[in-house]
């Protein structure tokens, strides 16, 4: 990309951090170009006309530039701010933990118009649907699926049993649902068969029918602990995998890397 050419983009501000003694570096996620860091100059006075259209978890148009390593914001216009998340203590920190998982997980010059739209649509619902708790859970499942780590809901990862509702286990390690006998045998964590229908119910339907669920308090926070697990779980492979492809690298570069790689693949 030449320096005198401007790059506009739709983006979703993930998160913050101030540099310099007015100036700010938003961690952005675009449809087209993945995540991205830009320099907000001047943001921190009250007199920046850019103050106001960088703010954590907004969605905008920015104008950026190439700096020498990292973009600089030359304009930028907010489109949906979502005040309701900084209204409310609840909506914020469930809003900040979706934006904190897809800040740690797109990649840098990879866009993906499907993960910008669960990221956009999730913010929304979290700003504004009745039970914000129901949107994160909605979110954490499509994310799943989207980094290649559905849970298997249909065989044991096991045995490959087909499963009935009760008496199950969830094993965030081995990437789903164990059967009862798999479970007696110490597999997985206990899985209620209300969690179990509410999990595979979410994985068939829209956000909205999910919504319309009524789930009671205990399965509800069930439900979270098990994605929270696999989200864990995803994590961790995309960490093992990132250094063992740094590993990889390392060892093109010279064969003194190899006990390196042989390390990492272990
Ligand atoms: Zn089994």
């Amino acid at each position: 990309m030449p320096r005198t050419q401007p790059l506009r983009t739709e983006a979703i501000v993930l998160r913050q951090r101030p540099i310099g003694d007015a100036d700010k570096v938003c961690v952005l996620l675009s449809p087209a170009h993945g995540r991205m860091e830009a320099v907000a100059r001047g943001v921190r006075k009250t007199t920046s006309r850019l103050a106001g259209h960088v703010d954590t978890l907004s969605r905008g148009t920015f104008q950026l530039a190439r700096g020498r390593s990292m973009y600089i914001v030359t304009q930028a216009q907010t489109l949906d701010a979502w005040p309701s998340l900084h209204d409310d203590i609840d909506r914020l920190s469930l809003a900040v933990g979706v934006a904190e998982l897809i800040d740690r997980t797109a990649m840098p010059d990879v866009g993906s118009r499907s993960l910008y739209r669960l990221t956009q649509e999730s913010l929304a619902r979290v700003a504004e649907a009745d039970d914000p708790a129901a949107a994160v859970r909605w979110f954490q499942l499509r994310w799943l699926d989207q980094q290649g780590y559905q849970p298997e809901l249909d065989a044991c990862v096991r045995c490959r049993a087909a499963l009935e509702p009760a008496g199950n286990g969830l094993a965030a390690l081995e990437g789903g649902v164990v059967c009862p006998d798999c479970h007696r045998a110490g597999a997985g964590a206990p899985l209620s068969s209300t969690a179990f229908r509410l999990l595979r119910y979410m994985r068939r339907s829209s956000f909205d029918l999910t919504a319309q669920v009524r789930v009671n308090r205990a399965a509800a926070s069930e439900v979270d602990r098990h994605l929270s697990a696999l989200v864990e779980h995803a994590l961790d492979g995309r960490l093992r995998s990132s250094s063992f492809a740094q590993a990889l690298e390392g060892a093109a570069r010279g064969a003194r890397n190899t006990r390196e790689v042989d390390h990492a693949a272990v």
